[in-house]
């Protein structure tokens, strides 16, 4: 089968153009994506079927995203921050917990709004060679998610290719549509899946650690140019990154991700101006800086490794490797989140008097 020749039952309950396939409320809140005590856990089994515990990957997480709003979620290796993406685009089921797009909980989704939701909600992976069938010319890569959305008017589709090809910057636009995967440099190859990922128009764009994997001479543009399309079409943007150099210049709000746990959340200039948790000062300390002066110059990290996410440590999941512990209240309670500033949190026992617990 080709992908011309999609399902009747797809083209039956698609309608012609990207729009919902299920009635919705309207939003209440405002909140174009509210996620309330996200837990994912992954069972580990023994031989047979023996349970061997969970791993928590994700575990107790709260945040709202609005319209229009770029968002940076940074953490180190294994801290559940791409576990935590997957969830939103649904390839992860949630634990316990809710996310909710425009009020509807995803889990109250049929098959069919559940290709409508990711009609939504655009991805752009880390690997933009990974992410790209080598076997389809840029064209059919394009072609797809509209004919899998039920468009089936192809001049519609092709009109719709040239102008995200042309808002994606690659000119000329015709000369690009015949080439494949192979045949793109990673900054060209990266612009077509962020194309794929604008073409049915979503209200959100996930972007998993976008440049990480490109030269640093094309980093910024591409930031330049998902700035740019966040800005033009009003697109909501969680940025994922383990990179905090790169963050000021692309989200209005950083939560700092640590052990499953989001465990600093403010705006760019209060949290990189003013960070409270010792984790968020380690990853600052850690960020190098552009001054040939570093290079003979060591900086002071907090020592060890993140923990296990199978028997996470007690209390504060930083305790193990925080210089600031306070003992027997850090390695038993659990932190709260404590209010800095509005709009700035930190769970920290450090900040108990400083803050009103939010
Ligand atoms: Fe360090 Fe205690 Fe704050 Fe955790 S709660 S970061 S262990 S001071």
């Amino acid at each position: 089968m080709t992908i011309e020749n999609i399902p009747q039952q797809v083209e039956n309950s698609t309608k012609l153009e990207t729009q919902a396939v299920v009635e919705r409320p309207e939003a209440k809140n405002g909140a174009l994506l509210s996620i309330q005590d996200l837990r994912v856990w992954f069972e580990l089994r023994r031989f047979g079927f023996g349970n061997a515990g969970y791993v928590h990957a994700v575990d107790g997480v709260d945040f709202d995203l609005g319209h229009g709003e770029a968002i940076a979620i940074v953490g180190e290796s294994g801290c559940g921050k791409s576990s935590l993406m997957k969830t939103i685009l649904g390839l992860n089921i949630p634990t316990k917990g809710k996310v909710s797009f425009e009020d509807t909980d995803l889990t109250t989704l049929d098959t069919k709004a559940w290709r409508w939701y990711r009609s939504q909600v655009g991805y752009v992976q880390q690997d933009p060679y990974g992410a790209l069938a080598p076997f389809m010319s840029v064209e059919r890569i394009l072609n797809e998610p509209m004919i899998i959305n039920g468009i089936k008017n192809k001049e519609k589709r092709t009109e719709r290719i040239h102008k995200v090809m042309a808002e994606v910057k690659m000119f000329p636009v015709d000369d690009f549509l015949t080439k494949f995967p192979h045949m793109l440099s990673g900054g060209q190859q990266q612009r077509v899946v962020i194309a794929r990922a604008m073409i049915l128009e979503p209200k959100i764009i996930v972007a998993d650690e976008p440049v990480s994997m490109l030269d640093a001479s094309v980093r910024v543009e591409i930031l330049k140019l998902l700035r740019g399309l966040q800005e033009t079409h009003n697109l909501a943007v969680i940025y994922i990154t383990h990179d905090l150099s790169t963050v000021r210049y692309f989200s209005e709000r950083i939560f700092v991700m640590y052990a499953g746990k989001l465990i600093e959340k403010g705006n760019v200039d209060d949290l990189l101006g003013n960070p409270k948790h010792p984790y968020t000062l380690a990853l600052l300390a850690a960020t190098p800086e552009p001054d040939y002066q570093n290079a003979l110059t060591f900086k002071e990290i907090p020592a060890g490794e993140p923990p296990s996410l199978v028997n996470p440590p007690a209390g504060c999941r930083f305790h193990p490797r925080c210089p600031y512990i306070i003992k027997r209240l850090c390695d038993v309670e659990v932190p709260p989140d404590f209010q800095i500033e509005p709009g700035h949190t930190a769970a920290c026992w450090l900040h108990k008097d400083a803050g009103t617990q939010s």
